[in-house]
C-alpha cells in the first residue's frame, strides 16, 4: 500500500491508552516513533490541559518493539508458523471463512473487535462481519469492562454512557462518590484532577473492598465486603429518603416509578447495610450525610462495580441513586462510568461492534434501521442479536461456532477461566488473529495479519466523555504491517465487496450517515481549530456537541416522554463465595504501569522495572495466619487452576480478601477467575471468586 506517513515529524494526537482522551503532541522521526511532549495551548487537550501520566509519556514505545509482527504468517500442519506474501495470506482467510461457511451457515463465524483502535476501524469490522460475511456475530472486550453499565443506563436514563465532562464537571464537583474504581492507577490524569479539587475543599468518599490509592485522599473510606454492593448503594438510598436528603421536586418533575424504589430499599437499614456489606453503621452513616447532602455530586464507578454476576443491578442502585438525589443534568454532578480503554466508548460502543446494536446503538431488530443500512450497504444485516463474547467460547466447545477472525482483542488471556477460553479457541477450525504482536490469542491462530497502532494510525477516538477525537500518526507501521482497514478493505474486495476508501476520513463520512448521534461529526469540524474534539450526540452539521446528556430542569432522558425510570436492585450472592476449601475471597484489578492483558506495557522496560512480575495482596492477620512472609512467593489455587506468585503482606485488602493485578501472563490471575455471568449483560465475575494460598518457603 501506498499509505505511509514517513515525512510526518510533530503531530497533535489522542492517547493510545485510556479513556480520558488526553492529547498531546507525538514526535517521529524518518517513520519512527520517538516521544510525546505536552501542546502549546491547553485548550487543544480538554480533557488533561499539559497533564499525561507515566504510560501516555512513555509507553508509547511499544510501538518500536523489537517484537511487533512484521509479515503475515501461516501455520502449517506441525504447528510452525512461516512468512507468507499479503497476497497468500489474504487468499487463504477468503478460502477459509467461505469454506466454513459453505459448509455450516453464515453464523458459523464470529469477529471480535477492538476498543484500541479508531472508530473507523470498529465501523469497518463490524460492517465486514455483517454487509461482507453476512453474520451477526459480533463483539468486542467491552463486553468484559462496561457492558454492566450500559445495560443499566440504558434503562434508568437512556444512554449507556457518562452524562457530563471531565474538566468542567468531574473536575470542578463539591462531592465525589468513587466505587470500585483504582482511578490513580487506571485513569491517572483524571484522578489528579479530582484530587486536586479535593485538596480544595471537595469532599470524597470511597466504598472499595481495597484501599485504592484515591481512598488515601478520602473524607471517608468504607472498606467493602466484594459481591455485595447493592446493599450499601440502596443503603444511602434509603439514607437520604428517611433524612429528606433526597430531590423531591427533581424526581416529581423527570421521573417515574420512584415508589417502586422506595419499597425495594427500605429494608437497607445501616445495621443491615453492616450485615451485608461488613461496613460499620456509624460508619456507614458519616459516610451517607456525606454523599447525601452535596450540592453537586459526581457518582464515579469502574470494573468494581460491573465486573460482577450481578454487574447491572450494581449499576441500575447507581443510577437510582444519583437521580434520587437529582444529581444529573447540572454543573458539578453526574453519572460518570470511568471507561477504560482508550477507544471502549467509540470503538466498543458507538461503532455497533454489539450483537445486538448497530451503529450508533441502533437495534439490529428495528426493521427501518435495517432498511437505512441495506440501502447504504446493498446487503440487510441479519435481523437478530449474535452471540456475546462469553457465549462464542461456549458455542466454539459445542463446535456450534467454528471460525474466528479477531481483530487487536486477546481473549486467551482476557477471558476468566483461561484454560477453558484457550479450549475453545483450540476447538474452532479457524482462527484468524490482526493484531500488532504475537498475543496469547494468535498463540492458537491458524493465520495471522500484522497490524498498525495507534502512533501509525490516522482517525479518532471517543473518550470517556463521549468526546470524539483525532488521532494522528507518526510512524509507520513496521515491516510489511498495514493499516487495519486497509487489510479489511482488502479482504472485503476480494470476497466481492467494492470498498473503496482512500483514508479513514472517508469512512466518518459514511459513520455519520448511518450513525445520528455522529451526523454532524466531520473532520473538517474536528481539526478546525477552535474545536476540540465533538461530544455526542452532534445531530448534523450545525450542532454543537453535548456536553451534558440530561438536564437538571426539563430532564430530556433519552425516551419519549423525557423521564428517568427508577429500576429497583437487589443484593444477591455472588457466583462463588468462600468455604472450608477456598476460604479467602480473590479480586483483581490494575497497578499504574500497565495495562490491560499488558501486551503493550511488558514490552517497555521503563515499565517493567518498577513493577516487573504478577504478585498477591495479603492482609498481615491472613499472612500470618498461613504462615505466609511478605516477598515469598506462594501458591494461589481456586476451582479452575493455580499460580505462583510473589506475596505481597499490606492492609491494602482486608483480612480474607486478597488482589492480583491482571497484567501479567505468568501468574495470569484469570487462571483462577470464575465464570459466573450477569445474565443481563454477560460480563463475567471477575471481581470475586473464592482461593486458597499454600507458602512455598522461597524468596
Ligand atoms: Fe493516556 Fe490515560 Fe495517562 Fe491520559 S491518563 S496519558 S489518556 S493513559
Amino acid at each position: 500500500s501506498d499509505f505511509r506517513l514517513r515525512d510526518v515529524d510533530t503531530e497533535e494526537t489522542t492517547c493510545g491508552f485510556c479513556a480520558v482522551g488526553c492529547r498531546f503532541e507525538m514526535y517521529g522521526t524518518g517513520g519512527e516513533y520517538r516521544g510525546v511532549e505536552a501542546v502549546d495551548d491547553p485548550s487543544d487537550a480538554p480533557a488533561n490541559d499539559f497533564s499525561t501520566c507515566v504510560k501516555g509519556k512513555f509507553g508509547h514505545e511499544f510501538a518500536e518493539s523489537e517484537n511487533r509482527l512484521t509479515s503475515p504468517l501461516v501455520r502449517d500442519e506441525d504447528g510452525d508458523l512461516h512468512e507468507v506474501s499479503w497476497d497468500e495470506a489474504l487468499e487463504r482467510v477468503v478460502d477459509g471463512l467461505t469454506d466454513i461457511q459453505d459448509e455450516h451457515g453464515r453464523d458459523a463465524v464470529a469477529t471480535l473487535a477492538s476498543s484500541k483502535g479508531s472508530n473507523e476501524e470498529a465501523y469497518l469490522v463490524q460492517k465486514f462481519a455483517r454487509q461482507v460475511l453476512g453474520t451477526k456475530n459480533v463483539d468486542n472486550c467491552a463486553r468484559l469492562c462496561h457492558s454492566s453499565t450500559v445495560a443499566a443506563l440504558q434503562q434508568t436514563v437512556g444512554y449507556g454512557a457518562m452524562t457530563n465532562r471531565i474538566n468542567e464537571d468531574i473536575g470542578e464537583a463539591d462531592a465525589y462518590l468513587i466505587t470500585g474504581s483504582n482511578t490513580t492507577e487506571s485513569h491517572p490524569v483524571l484522578a489528579t484532577r479530582i484530587k486536586r479539587n479535593v485538596r480544595d475543599g471537595a469532599d470524597l468518599t470511597v466504598f472499595d473492598p481495597r484501599k485504592v490509592e484515591i481512598a488515601e485522599h478520602a473524607d471517608h473510606y468504607c472498606r467493602t465486603e466484594p459481591g455485595y454492593d447493592v446493599a450499601w448503594i440502596n443503603g444511602l438510598i434509603r439514607y437520604a429518603i428517611e433524612h429528606d436528603h433526597h430531590d423531591e421536586s427533581f424526581i416529581e418533575r423527570n421521573t417515574k416509578h420512584f415508589d417502586d424504589l422506595r419499597g425495594k430499599v427500605d429494608p437497607f437499614t445501616p445495621e443491615k447495610v453492616e450485615e451485608l456489606a461488613g461496613i460499620p453503621a456509624e460508619e456507614f452513616e458519616a459516610a451517607a450525610e456525606t454523599v447525601c447532602t452535596a450540592d453537586s455530586l459526581v457518582v464515579g464507578w469502574a470494573m468494581g462495580m460491573t465486573q460482577s454476576s450481578h454487574g447491572t443491578q450494581n449499576c441500575l442502585a447507581l443510577a437510582n441513586l444519583a437521580l434520587v438525589l437529582g444529581q444529573v443534568g447540572k454543573p458539578g454532578a453526574g453519572l460518570s462510568p470511568f471507561r477504560g480503554q482508550n477507544n471502549v466508548q467509540g470503538g466498543g460502543g458507538d461503532m455497533g461492534t454489539l450483537p445486538g446494536s448497530l451503529p450508533g446503538y441502533q437495534s439490529v431488530e428495528d426493521e427501518d434501521v435495517l432498511d437505512t443500512f441495506e440501502e447504504a450497504w446493498g446487503e440487510r444485516p441479519p435481523d437478530e442479536p449474535g452471540l456475546k463474547v462469553p457465549e462464542m467460547m461456549d458455542e466454539a466447545l459445542e463446535g456450534n461456532l467454528r471460525a474466528m477472525y479477531v481483530v487487536g482483542e486477546n481473549p486467551a488471556l482476557s477471558e476468566p477461566d483461561i484454560s477453558h477460553a484457550e479450549e475453545a479457541l483450540d476447538e474452532l477450525d479457524f482462527l484468524v488473529v490482526q493484531d500488532i504482536y504475537e498475543t496469547e490469542t494468535a498463540e492458537h491462530a491458524d493465520i495471522i495479519l500484522p497490524a498498525a497502532t495507534s502512533p501509525e494510525k490516522e482517525g479518532t477516538f471517543t473518550n470517556t466523555e463521549r468526546r470524539i477525537q483525532r488521532v494522528r500518526g507518526v510512524a509507520d507501521p513496521p515491516g510489511e504491517a498495514r493499516q487495519d482497514w486497509e487489510i479489511l478493505q482488502d479482504l472485503a474486495n476480494r470476497l466481492g465487496y467494492e470498498w473503496d476508501y482512500g483514508h479513514p476520513r472517508e469512512v466518518m463520512a459514511e459513520i455519520s450517515d448511518l450513525a445520528p448521534i455522529y451526523g454532524g461529526v466531520t473532520y473538517e469540524r474536528l481539526e478546525s481549530g477552535d474545536q476540540h474534539g465533538l461530544q455526542w450526540p452532534v445531530w448534523d452539521e450545525d450542532h454543537p456537541g453535548t456536553p451534558y446528556l440530561y438536564d437538571y430542569e426539563e430532564g430530556e432522558f433519552n425516551f419519549e416522554d423525557g423521564k428517568a425510570r427508577f429500576v429497583p436492585a437487589d443484593v444477591q450472592k455472588p457466583g462463588e463465595v468462600p468455604d472450608e476449601a477456598y476460604p479467602l475471597t480473590l479480586t483483581s484489578g490494575r497497578v499504574l504501569y500497565h495495562w490491560h492483558t499488558g501486551q503493550l506495557t511488558r514490552r517497555v522496560e521503563g515499565l517493567m522495572s518498577h513493577v516487573g512480575e504478577s504478585f498477591v495482596e495479603i492482609h498481615p492477620e491472613t499472612a500470618e495466619k498461613l504462615g505466609i512472609r511478605d516477598g515469598e512467593y506462594v501458591r494461589v489455587e481456586s476451582r479452575r487452576g493455580d499460580i505462583v506468585v510473589k506475596a505481597e503482606v499490606t492492609d491494602r485488602v482486608g483480612e480474607g480478601t486478597v488482589f492480583i493485578p491482571m497484567h501479567f501472563a505468568a501468574g495470569a490471575v484469570n487462571e483462577l477467575t470464575q465464570e459466573s455471568f450477569d445474565p443481563t449483560s454477560g460480563i463475567p465475575e471477575y471481581k470475586v471468586a473464592s482461593v486458597r494460598i499454600e507458602a512455598l518457603g522461597m524468596e
